[in-house]
């Protein structure tokens, strides 16, 4: 009897060691596993991104994981900017209203193409903050880079915009005209909050949209002072930018914007922006509806 309890005990213990060693290896597996698996998710994270990188040199590829990218996450910090040994030409893209009508409008089934275009040959979309340090320091994120802009704040840039580039995962930057924030053709404050909280960056367009080649010198300072503090207290930052409505301005025009505290000036002249043009009379990209692809990569390539 006292040998079978024995066996019995011994049985027991050998089970529990058996099984103590199975758990162990369990737990020991699924932690040992999750690193592997965390960093098997991360090379497959740092392909992607390099695979962005490189298609700024190579045959654009359509690509659908665009669309689910953060916004916010896609910058490329300045630490990673080359200096380029050639002045660097920026397209700076200039539209106006989202729909149909005229010239001036884009039908938003053509916008979302286009915006879709540029990310599939590879473009990195600036900020303000990022145009101004491409142009003053020379330096670029990568290859092909284009500053998207939109004049004059109409509402369809929230209506139909803001889904649009969220779509996209596209940066751009709405020159406002601050005086007419509110009006029932432009944007409200509020609307210009959620869209700067969604990555919409934003510009001066002056308070009255007037042609400020053609006002006194008073008028053009306040027109351009008084744009940057109102939008300065919706959005929390002061816009670098001021964009020229009608693309107008003088001598004036130019010393006054630097006094305002803007860094830089956009117009209507067509064509690749370079600073050699100045700081303050940068050129833009004028994209009219009826674009194909080709013509459309064309013309944001060469500016014209
Ligand atoms: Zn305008």
């Amino acid at each position: 009897m006292k040998k079978t309890r024995r066996v019995v005990v011994a049985s027991l213990i050998a089970l529990l060691v058996i099984l103590g060693g199975i758990v162990g290896g369990v737990t020991y597996y699924r932690h040992a596993a999750q690193p592997v698996v965390r960093d098997r998710v991360a090379r497959v994270r740092t392909r992607a991104n390099s695979s962005t990188s490189r298609q700024a040199s190579s045959q654009p590829k359509p690509r659908k994981n665009v669309v689910q990218a953060a916004v916010t996450s896609d910058r490329i910090p300045l630490s990673k900017w080359q200096k380029q040994s050639t002045p660097v030409q920026l397209p700076i893209l200039m539209y106006h209203d989202i729909g149909q009508g005229n010239t001036l409008m884009m039908p938003a089934d053509q916008l979302k193409n286009q915006l879709t275009w540029l990310k599939q040959a590879g473009y990195y979309e600036l900020t303000p903050a990022e145009a101004y340090t491409v142009l003053s320091e020379n330096k670029v994120p990568q290859a092909k880079i284009v500053w998207i802009t939109f004049d004059d704040g109409y509402r369809s840039m929230y209506t139909t915009g803001l889904p649009l580039f969220k779509a996209t995962n596209s940066r751009v930057t709405i020159n406002e005209i601050s005086g007419s924030v509110g009006s029932n053709w432009n944007l409200t404050a509020e609307m210009i909050k959620t869209m700067q909280q969604n990555n919409v960056d934003f510009a001066s367009h002056t308070v009255s949209h007037l042609e400020l080649n053609k006002l006194p010198n008073a008028r053009q300072q306040m027109e351009l002072t008084n744009s940057r503090q109102t939008l300065a207290q919706i959005t929390g930052t002061a816009p670098n930018t001021i964009a020229y409505p009608v693309g107008r301005y003088n001598v004036v025009t130019l010393q006054y914007a630097k006094a305002a505290g803007y860094q830089m000036g956009l117009t209507t002249t067509p064509g690749l922006a370079a600073a050699s043009q100045g700081m303050y009379a940068l050129h833009r990209v004028r994209v009219n509806p009826g674009q194909t692809q080709a013509g459309f990569l064309n013309l944001v390539q060469h500016g014209y």
